[in-house]
């Protein structure tokens, strides 16, 4: 999600995932409750959670405001699989040996949008001059191993979802709000909305303020949000192209924790 910094704080739906345990059971007969929490916690802090962002009540171990952490949750943090990855990434990322090709297919209706569609090509160029495992393209188009396709909404903002499955999440909404605004501003928008889509949480997904002048934590939001080594753990002012809000005067490129996140990842 990214709104224009005049506009509300956004919340993000909090869904049974990983953080949220649900129909899990965390427990463990070999430690007693306290040696759980405090490994718990340990896991957490070493998986690059601030540690005010962890809080104990009722004997048990929550990330952000409401997201209850099991211990099997917090050990799978630490798996050598789940690459740990400031920016901050969701604990699903997109699996790069299967996705080589990840094909963006605006509609016909995306594509009447001067600006977005001149947008979309800017941002598929912003992943593509990294040189990283996967290229995208334009679509339509052949030798796709992912499909994401760009469709409008109403407003100057946008929104997408996050990778399951190993796959990218399907769908980035950008606002038709947006064609009144510089093509930069479009490239910056989908260029953000495609971050979510392959893994990307805000930059400043621990307080929104930070860029948008109010609102709060997002918390794991189901999702996970995990530092990426490398990347500054504190958010600044056109900091980072996934930062929750942004300007009138986004450039659209990278920042350079942008590009240490994008590579570390990818
Ligand atoms: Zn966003």
């Amino acid at each position: 999600m990214l709104k224009t910094m005049f506009k509300g704080a956004a919340v993000l739906a909090v869904s049974c995932g990983v953080l949220s345990g649900c129909g899990t059971d965390g427990t463990d007969a070999q430690l007693d409750p306290q040696a759980e929490n405090e490994e718990i916690i340990s896991n957490l802090v070493e998986a690059g959670f601030p540690a005010d962002d962890i809080m104990v009540a009722d004997g048990l171990v929550y990330v952000g405001r409401d997201a209850h952490v099991t211990l099997e949750a917090s050990r799978e943090m630490l798996r050598p699989s789940e690459v740990s990855a400031e920016q901050y990434r969701t604990t699903n990322l997109v699996s790069t040996s299967t996705v080589k090709k990840i094909c963006i297919n605006p509609t016909s209706t995306f594509n009447s949008y001067t600006r977005l569609s001149q947008g979309l090509d800017l941002a598929i160029a912003n992943y593509n001059g990294l040189g990283l495992a996967f290229t995208m393209a334009r679509g339509p188009t052949t030798g796709c191993n992912a499909n994401i396709t760009a469709q409008t909404m109403s407003g100057t903002g946008g929104s997408a979802g996050f990778p399951s499955g190993g796959k990218p999440y399907g769908t980035i909404n950008i606002g038709t709000g947006l064609n009144s605004y510089s093509v930069d501003v479009n490239e910056h928008v989908i260029t953000h909305e495609l971050g979510h889509a392959v893994g990307f949480r805000h930059s400043d997904y621990y307080n929104r303020s930070i860029s948008c002048g109010s609102g709060g934590n997002e918390g794991s939001a189901g999702v996970g949000a995990i530092h990426i080594p490398g990347t500054p753990t504190t958010a600044t002012v056109g900091g980072s192209i996934m930062n929750s809000c942004f300007r009138s005067t986004e450039t659209g490129e990278w920042t350079s924790s942008d590009i240490t996140a994008l590579n570390y990842l990818y």
